[in-house]
Parts: C-alpha cells; sequence; structure tokens
C-alpha cells in the first residue's frame, strides 16, 4: 500500500484534531465534516479498506468498530453511524482504512 495522507498524520507531520490514540488505533475530527460529529477511526498498520482485508485483520476490524463506539459515546452521542468507503467506486478518497462516525444530526437512510 503506498503512503497515504493518513500514514503522515499516524506520524504527525501533517496536524490533524485527534480524540482517539491507542496502540493499534487513532481517532481524528474529519477535515471536512458531514455532521456535527465527524470522526475518522484508523488503524496504525497500513491497511487500504476492507476489501483487502484477510480473516487475520479481524481482531483490528473489531477494534476499530470499539474505537468508533468509545470516540462516539465520549462526545455524548449514544446513537451514531459507522461507514467506511471500500474502493473509489464507493466514494473512497484516502487510501488506508477509515471508519466515518458521524452524529449530531438527524442521518437517513439510504445515503446517495
Ligand atoms: P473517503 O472519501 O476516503 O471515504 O474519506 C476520506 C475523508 O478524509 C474525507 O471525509 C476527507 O474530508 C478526509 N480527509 C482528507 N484529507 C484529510 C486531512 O488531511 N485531514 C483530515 N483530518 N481529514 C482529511
Amino acid at each position: 500500500m503506498s503512503t497515504s495522507i493518513f500514514s503522515r498524520i499516524i506520524t504527525r507531520e501533517i496536524p490533524a484534531d485527534i480524540v482517539h490514540d491507542d496502540e493499534h488505533a487513532l481517532a481524528f475530527r474529519d477535515i471536512h465534516p458531514v455532521a456535527p460529529f465527524h470522526v475518522l477511526v484508523i488503524p496504525k498498520r497500513p491497511l487500504a479498506n476492507v476489501g483487502e482485508a484477510t480473516a487475520d485483520d479481524g481482531a483490528l476490524l473489531g477494534h476499530l468498530l470499539g474505537v468508533c463506539r468509545t470516540v462516539a459515546e465520549a462526545a455524548g452521542h449514544t446513537d451514531f453511524r459507522v461507514v467506511t468507503n471500500s474502493g473509489a467506486a464507493a466514494g473512497q478518497t484516502v487510501f488506508h482504512l477509515h471508519f466515518h462516525v458521524l452524529a449530531g444530526r438527524p442521518l437517513t437512510w439510504p445515503p446517495g
């Protein structure tokens, strides 16, 4: 996987508003939020997207989803949406796995 902008956020080469940092995951506010609460949860280990994940990544994926819940609840949001885009045709623009955590306004379904 080639280096993405998120790798440079992990190494602190690029600043970000970080809300969670642990051994395996980092969470920071999206630079272009689409909801009052819009945080990206990423693995520190390079992994392009869910489509590239294998069975060996199961524990990591579970951990990342737990972080999604942790950051939402820490901000007072019991209701939240978790979205991940896997592949360009699905809307992925940064090819380092990330879960969008959205909250703070009514969220309709399905999305566009
Ligand atoms: P995707 O379209 O790949 O699912 O989502 C990528 C997200 O990363 C977008 O919501 C975009 O606003 C966000 N993003 C892109 N570059 C940066 C950056 O440098 N800093 C932060 N905090 N978010 C970024």
